[in-house]
């Protein structure tokens, strides 16, 4: 697609069962403005979102984007989206985007202050050419999260595992890594423990194992580790979830960073030392993603 394309939606309660929604869809002019000052998600980040990988005009993994919205907006107490109208607007959106990959984004925000519903749009746009760091991949350096493992469960209010609006640490993790000469970041907590990246879920390989950190709160459940799990799993490659410490990432045999849009990108590096890396089984993975799926 050339260009961006913007729906904004009236979200409906989750027992509407109204054809194709397309009465709650106002398309806006993508390049103007279209939220009120008194929009809490710009003013407080206060809201949750979804990006969703396109190829070729068709929404990856769709479902799970949806599922984990709803999970996100249960954590921050919003009122729960109505999934099927939510299923139109990807539709509606993915649509407009030709070939070559794009990227639909889901928002759904607390609203306007003292207002009576939450805000909720849609946008479509050309994905960034990622071709590059697919090929060869990033530098990653650890950085401190700065909590414990267990401070998910013991302070549910961090949000830490909802995909909420709040990116400003994850953007400055971003540019502190490449401060420190890297292209990217992967957080480790206070006790030594591997997480996620900022914009990206970590899977590493031991020997013939794949592991992830497990999500127990504390991370989000990657849509895209779970698909690169299900495809690894369909070849008979053992894939499991865990605890990983920072020097189990230290000793890996390979190491992924996975999202969405960028897709599989190998570590090369790990705090400056070298990582191995598998070029033919990397470029597998983004074969596989790139597919209808
Ligand atoms: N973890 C974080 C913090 C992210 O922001 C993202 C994606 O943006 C991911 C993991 C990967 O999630 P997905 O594979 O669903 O894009």
């Amino acid at each position: 697609m050339s260009s961006r394309f913007a729906l904004m939606i009236v979200p409906t309660d989750v027992s509407d069962e109204r054809g194709d929604f397309a009465d709650t869809f106002t398309v806006v002019d993508a390049s103007a403005p279209a939220l009120s000052v008194g929009e809490l998600s710009t003013q407080r980040g206060d809201g949750v979102f979804e990006s969703i990988g396109v190829v070729d005009g068709h929404a990856q993994e769709v479902e799970p984007h949806l599922q984990r919205l709803a999970h996100s907006a249960k954590l921050c107490d919003l009122p729960a989206p109505n999934l099927a109208q939510w299923r139109h607007a990807v539709s509606r959106a993915a649509a407009e985007c030709g070939p070559g990959e794009s990227v639909i984004k889901l928002i759904l925000s607390r609203g306007v202050e003292h207002g009576p519903t939450p805000t909720a749009w849609v946008t479509a746009a050309p994905a960034p050419d990622f071709t590059a760091v697919r090929r060869n991949g990033v530098r990653v350096v650890t950085l401190d999260r700065g909590y414990d493992l267990g401070a998910a469960e013991r302070a549910p209010w961090l949000l830490l595992g909802a995909k909420t609006l709040s990116y400003a640490v994850n953007m400055a993790a971003l540019r502190e890594a490449r401060r420190r000469g890297a292209d990217d970041a992967i957080f480790v907590t206070s006790d030594g423990y591997v997480l996620e990246a900022p914009t990206a879920s970590l899977i590493i390989r031991s020997g013939d194992r794949f592991l992830t950190p497990a999500p127990s709160g504390g991370i989000l459940h990657g849509t895209t580790q779970l698909s690169v799990y299900e495809h690894l799993e369909k070849q008979g490659l053992q894939a499991d979830y865990g605890t990983l410490s920072a020097s189990d990432l230290a000793k890996a045999d390979a190491a992924w960073l996975v999202s969405s849009v960028r897709l599989a990108v190998a570590v090369t590096a790990v705090d400056g030392a070298p990582m191995p890396t598998d070029a033919e089984f990397t470029a597998s993975l983004n074969a596989y993603l790139l597919s209808p799926r």
